[in-house]
This record gives structure tokens, C-alpha cells and sequence, in this order.
């Protein structure tokens, strides 16, 4: 969680405590720049501006048929890693809507705020942090701002804005019917320890993971779905006996960083970096950032994933204030403590834009006819690629209709698959290429007599011929997980 003192973003500068992980290389790799993928997801229907036909509103987006399959994998992948492998880690899901005494008990109400200055030429707001990053190179640099908008050094003194959105619960607005959307997920596994804990029998050292939507009414969101005011988080809150906490903390961090790199991120595009610590939160002992290096220059290194060490501080937080009894009892040692929580807190919606820009890759290939040509493919790992498979009848005759739909008809049982019979097989290709299907099945007039079909390799461009009946385990052989 972000304190009035919270991490200014980006972190484009030297004297932060950074280390790459598992690379001998540490120039990141990453080119591409986010107006590019920004096109990409608008032409391909991945993600674009919400309600765009009565002109958007600002930093809202939505997400097509490509994009919820995209983020919905994302989500999958946290998951199984997350929940499903492990038999130490339960799930759950907490209402969006939640009372005010959770949000004093967790400091949000007091603490989750930013720091806003108001420009007194065009009364346009800013993060005065963000401002000091990018102008001055640091938050405790002295200068004079300049509006980013008008240009003027007209810029007030910084006041504190909190960033929840609050709304109220019936037909009545009064304080008493106060209630607001969660900042975060994480308060729903702490509020709902105990009756987790004692329903899924679980002992320290266990786990309780939430995905779903937050809420933040950030001052200035951008940079596409980086920072937008909706946008999904993948927490997971870890308790542990105190003592053992450091130690989990870095297993932690080691399987996060695993987590990015196994689904597809260079490793040299990411890195973790230390929080000083006059930047911690006020309930942390120790907390780093996985961060992802995006190219453009308003971005540079950026949040991916905050790791924190939260100590006993929200149970303790919410016993006080509830008055419930929020320790767990050791029974082989006769004690009774309040759990250490190690959290690895993801965004969904800003992982899914790390790995469009990871996957993005131009490429030089040969065409039909042999010549060169520059190709655009986005090399997803399969188990995050929107669709597996594409169904492509060679040409939109009759006769092929009813082998490409059989084709169709088997590998959509098990994965999500796209038919289409519209246009050039060469230009069907490219754009799979695009959004990334891992694999083309083209139904040819052949298929009529041999009963087999093309399979093309997104990667290598290299063709399988391979009979109807076998292809099912074919596909299974190369689309592990998924
Ligand atoms: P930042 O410093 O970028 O504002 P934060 O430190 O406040 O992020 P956390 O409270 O640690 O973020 O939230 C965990 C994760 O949730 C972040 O690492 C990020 O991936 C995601 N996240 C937080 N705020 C947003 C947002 N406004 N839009 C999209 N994702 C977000």
C-alpha cells in the first residue's frame, strides 16, 4: 500500500538499490514503445478506450474478445502457481463495497493519499512527487516545478488528496450508509482470517490469495493500462510464525520473479528493487518492487509487483478494532500470536501490459512467393495467448466448410480457438501473428482426400502436415499447460 510517503513511479535513476536476477545481462532488451502497442490492442479489439462512441472517459479502458482472454490468462497462470500447485494457499473473494471501520482499522483513511499540487494559471492537478521525479530527479531535491500543462511556475503548496472512492449503500445518503470500493484487495484476507483459517484447517506457514477489482482515484493515471483509476490486483497474503518472516520474505520475492520469467519476460527486462527506508510504508519492515523495464521515456523501470514484509500490524489493526480475538493458537507449543504476513501484490491489468510489451517482436520472413517481408508477432507464451489455435479453411468454398468445422468442432473442447475463413491465408497468418496464436490449422482441398491438415508453428513459420485423428495429441504435445 502507498503511504503519503509513498513510492514515486517511475524509477528511471541510479543511487536505488537494483539487482537483475538470474541474467548475466543487464542491458534490458525491450524496444518497443507504448504508442505501438497502444495501436496494436485498438486495431486488434485487446483493449481500447471505454464508451469511445460518446468520446471515452479519460484513462478508462475496455477489454475485447482478445483482451479478456489475455487478462483472463494472466489471472489463470497467478492462479495455478499461486493456488491450485501449492497446498499451503487458499482462495477468496471479498465484496468490492466495504464498511468505513475496515479502512480506519487498515490506515487507509488516514494514510492513502497522494501528494497534489494545483497549478494557479490553468487549475489543472498533479502528483508533486511524480513532478519532482521527472523534473528534478528525486523527491527531496529542491527546485521550482513547472506545470506540465501550461508551462507556467505557477504550482501551489502539495496537500494531501486520499484516493478512495466512496459511495453510499441505500436510498438514504448519510454518514451512517458510508460505504467505499477497496483501494486493494489485501484487507479482505486480514478482515477474514480467522473464519479462513479455521475452515480450511490451515497452519502458519499458509497463504490467502484474492484476484479482482481496486478502486483508486489516482490524480493523474496514464500511460495506457499502467495506472488507471479501475484496474486488477493478484494478492496474496502469507502468515507466518514471527522469526520466520525474513526468510520468507525472500522465498517470496525468488518465486515472483520465477513466476514473470517462466511465462515468457526476459529476465534482463526485469529487476527487483529495494525500498529505502524512509519510503516504506508505515506497517513495513522490509519491501521490495519487481519492476519491468518499459521503454519510454515517461516510464523507465516501473512497479510490476510490490513484496512487503507487513509484520502483525493489520491483524493487529483489526483485533483492536473490532474487538475479535485475531491470533492463531499453536497448539504443539500451547501459544497463542498474531501471524507475520509476507504479500506479493501484483496488478493483473499491469502484468497484462508487461507481457504485451515482452511478447511484441518485429521480424524479417520470407513471404509466399519467397521474398522478405517485416512481420509483427507477438510471441505470448501459449498459456497466455488469447487463442491456441486457429481454424483456417485454405478458401472460403463450400466444400471445405464441413472439414474445417470438424476440425473446429475438436480443438475448441479443450482450447480457445478461432475459426476463420475471411481474406488471404497469407494475411490470415499475419494476424494470428499479431495476437499471438500459438498455432494455424489449414484445411486444404487435400484434407477432402488424405484427411490431414497444415499445422503452422507461430515461431519458427515451419509447417506439420498431420492426420485429423492425431491432431488433438499433437497440439496437447506442444501446448503444455494450457
Ligand atoms: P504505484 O506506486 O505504481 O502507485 P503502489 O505501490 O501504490 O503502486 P500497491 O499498493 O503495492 O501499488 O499495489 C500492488 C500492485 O497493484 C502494484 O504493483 C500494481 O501492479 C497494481 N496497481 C496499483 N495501483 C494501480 C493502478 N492505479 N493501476 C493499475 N495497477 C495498479
Amino acid at each position: 500500500m502507498r503511504g503519503s510517503r509513498g513510492a514515486p513511479t517511475p524509477h528511471r535513476h541510479g543511487g536505488v538499490r537494483c539487482q537483475t536476477i538470474g541474467s548475466t545481462v543487464s542491458e534490458p532488451t525491450v524496444t518497443v514503445e507504448l504508442k505501438t502497442i497502444v495501436e496494436l490492442c485498438k486495431t486488434r479489439g485487446i483493449i481500447f478506450p471505454t464508451a469511445e462512441i460518446y468520446g471515452g472517459v479519460r484513462s478508462t479502458w475496455d477489454y475485447g474478445p482478445l483482451g479478456v482472454e489475455l487478462k483472463e490468462n494472466v489471472k489463470r497462470q497467478w492462479w495455478r502457481t499461486m493456488v491450485q500447485l501449492r497446498d499451503d494457499v487458499v482462495g477468496m473473494e471479498q465484496a468490492i463495497l466495504g464498511p468505513t471501520e475496515v479502512w480506519q482499522a487498515s490506515g487507509h483513511l488516514a494514510n492513502f493519499s497522494d501528494p497534489l499540487v494545483e497549478c494557479a494559471s490553468c487549475h489543472q492537478r498533479f502528483r508533486e512527487d511524480h513532478l519532482r521525479e521527472t523534473q528534478l530527479g528525486g523527491e527531496r531535491v529542491e527546485g521550482t516545478l513547472t506545470c506540465p500543462a501550461c508551462g507556467k511556475q505557477e504550482l501551489g503548496d502539495p496537500k494531501n488528496f486520499n484516493l478512495m472512492f466512496k459511495t453510499n449503500m441505500g436510498p438514504i445518503e448519510s454518514s451512517g450508509s458510508t460505504v467505499w470500493m477497496r483501494p486493494e484487495t489485501a484487507q479482505g484476507m486480514f478482515v477474514n482470517f480467522p473464519i479462513v483459517q479455521r475452515t480450511s484447517r490451515k497452519k502458519p506457514p499458509f497463504g490467502i490469495a484474492q484476484m479482482g477489482k481496486s478502486f483508486r482515484n489516482e490524480i493523474t493515471p496514464g500511460n495506457f493500462v499502467f495506472r488507471t483509476r479501475e484496474f486488477e490486483q493478484m494478492e496474496m497474503e502469507y502468515f507466518v510464525e514471527p522469526g520466520t518472516d525474513e526468510d520468507w520474505h525472500q522465498y517470496w520475492i525468488d518465486a515472483r520473479m520465477d513466476w514473470y520469467a517462466d511465462l515468457g519476460i526476459r529476465r534482463e527486462n526485469l529487476r527487483i528493487r529495494e525500498h529505502e527506508d524512509d519510503e516504506l510504508s508505515h506497517y513495513a519492515k522490509r519491501t521490495v518492487d519487481v519492476e519491468y523495464y518499459f521503454p519510454d521515456a515517461s516510464m523507465g523501470w516501473s512497479e510490476l509487483e510490490g513484496l512487503a514484509n507487513r509484520t502483525d500490524f493489520d491483524l493487529k489493526a483489526h483485533q483492536e478494532a473490532s474487538g475479535q480475538d485475531l491470533t492463531y493458537f499453536d497448539q504443539v507449543a500451547g501459544e497463542r500470536y498474531h501471524p507475520y504476513v509476507i504479500e506479493p501484490a501484483a496488478g493483473a491489468t499491469r502484468a497484462t501490459l508487461a507481457f504485451l510489451f515482452d511478447a511484441y517482436r518485429v521480424e524479417e520472413a520470407p513471404d509466399a512467393k519467397g521474398e522478405m517481408q517485416s512481420r509483427t508477432v507477438l510471441k505470448l507464451d501459449p498459456r497466455l495467448s488469447p487463442y491456441k489455435v486457429a481454424v483456417l479453411p485454405l478458401s472460403k468454398k463450400d466444400t471445405l466448410t464441413p472439414a474445417a468445422k470438424e476440425v473446429f468442432d475438436i480443438v475448441k473442447q479443450r482450447w480457445m480457438c478461432e475459426y476463420d475463413e475471411t481474406q488471404s491465408i497469407g494475411r490470415r497468418y499475419r494476424r494470428q501473428d499479431e495476437i499471438g496464436t500459438p498455432y494455424c490449422v489449414t484445411v486444404d482441398f487435400d484434407s477432402l482426400e488424405d484427411r490431414a491438415v497444415t499445422v503452422r508453428d507461430r515461431d519458427t513459420m515451419s509447417q506439420d502436415r498431420v492426420a485429423i485423428d492425431r491432431l488433438e495429441s499433437y497440439l496437447i504435445e506442444r501446448l503444455p499447460g494450457c
